[in-house]
């Protein structure tokens, strides 16, 4: 469904994040946490997309079997590193003939551990896969009229490739303004970061949805790389503290992080949050325990899916 249909009701979103796995038993795990989580009915599901090589063909077919095999809705997101504009064509025609409704245009992260150079790829920034999404838009190839529903990432605590913030907020705008139809942002822990982020988007005249990406600490180690994942998050104090007073107790530590999330969800729905879309790292557990605590009916209760 394009994005403009699912965001078109009063009350906010929920979607929920997964990654392709790469092993035998990860995709057991993934596929369980597909069962569970489906009951929930989520708006959209999306689905990441490695920085090159075999993993990316795992979410083109991921994202179909979702699409063929359950009753979600899948985004797949798309990147502009190591691409150039015949596979991006290749690609959306794929997810076009699928009806894949919408995609998540980004800049891509990095590859590691193959030789890359950023100048030969076709699209430098995001907002050329947003342009070029636009004009296989125009071409009237998906069963969407108005083709796919795009969106974009939105960095609440800024984007390390540009200390400017007043740039960034710049190119941030040209990016939407180039025809994004929502923004999902990066993950972040203090909701003032969120909210202020949405003023200034306000004062630059973005009003498109900006949907708020949660994802809880449920470990330590999952700490540590969330940190490194998400380039740099801001942890406030309050969740230091409340993390080193039970950093040698596992469960403990889950519940503090669970704890945390619940309420940043809380407060981010008393604040009008357009949605809120949970990275789960392919694991129902945690997302479940949040989003029971946030008192949300369930919006249909459909028939298990076959995956
Ligand atoms: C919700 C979400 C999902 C993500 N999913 C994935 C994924 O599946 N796969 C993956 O590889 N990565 C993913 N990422 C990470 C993302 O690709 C990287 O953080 C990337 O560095 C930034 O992506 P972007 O789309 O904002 O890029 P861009 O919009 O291209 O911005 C990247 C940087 O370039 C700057 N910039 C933009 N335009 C210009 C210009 N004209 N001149 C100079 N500088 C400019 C921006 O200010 C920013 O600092 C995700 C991030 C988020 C928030």
């Amino acid at each position: 469904m394009h994005i403009t249909d699912i965001m078109r009701g009063d009350s906010p979103t929920f979607s929920f994040e997964f990654f392709p796995p790469k092993t035998t038993e990860a995709v057991e795990t993934l596929y369980q946490t597909i069962r569970d989580l489906e009951s929930y009915m989520p708006h959209f599901v999306s689905v990441t997309y490695g920085a090159g090589g075999s993993t990316r063909d795992l979410t083109h077919d991921l994202v179909e079997r979702i699409q063929h095999t359950t009753k979600l809705d899948p985004i797949p997101h798309l990147t502009c590193v190591c691409h150039n504009e015949e596979e991006i064509e290749r690609i959306l025609l794929r997810y076009a003939k699928s009806a894949i409704g919408n995609i998540l245009a980004l800049g891509g992260d990095r590859p590691v551990g193959i030789a890359y150079d950023k100048s030969r790829d076709s699209f430098q920034h995001a907002i050329d896969l947003v342009k070029f999404i636009r004009r296989f838009n125009e071409s009237g190839t998906h069963p969407d009229r108005r083709g796919f529903g795009i969106g974009v990432a939105g960095f609440p605590e800024g984007h390390p490739a540009t200390p400017n913030r007043l740039f960034e907020m710049d190119y941030f705008k040209a990016k939407v303004d180039a025809g994004a139809d929502y923004v999902v942002t990066q993950l972040f822990f203090d909701n003032r970061d969120f909210l202020d982020f949405r003023e200034r988007c306000t004062l630059a005249n973005i009003q498109i949805p900006i949907i708020a990406g949660i994802m809880p600490v449920t470990s330590i180690g999952g700490f540590k790389r969330i940190a490194e994942l998400a380039g740099g998050a801001r942890f406030p104090a309050k969740l230091l503290r409340a993390l080193q007073r039970c950093q040698s107790d596992p469960e403990m530590v889950k519940r503090v992080g669970l704890h945390f999330a619940i309420e940043q969800c809380h407060d981010l729905l008393d604040n009008d949050v357009a949605g809120i879309h949970f990275y789960t790292l392919n694991r129902s557990d945690a997302t479940r325990v949040i989003f029971d605590s946030l008192g949300i009916p369930r919006r249909r209760n459909p028939e298990p899916s076959s995956v």
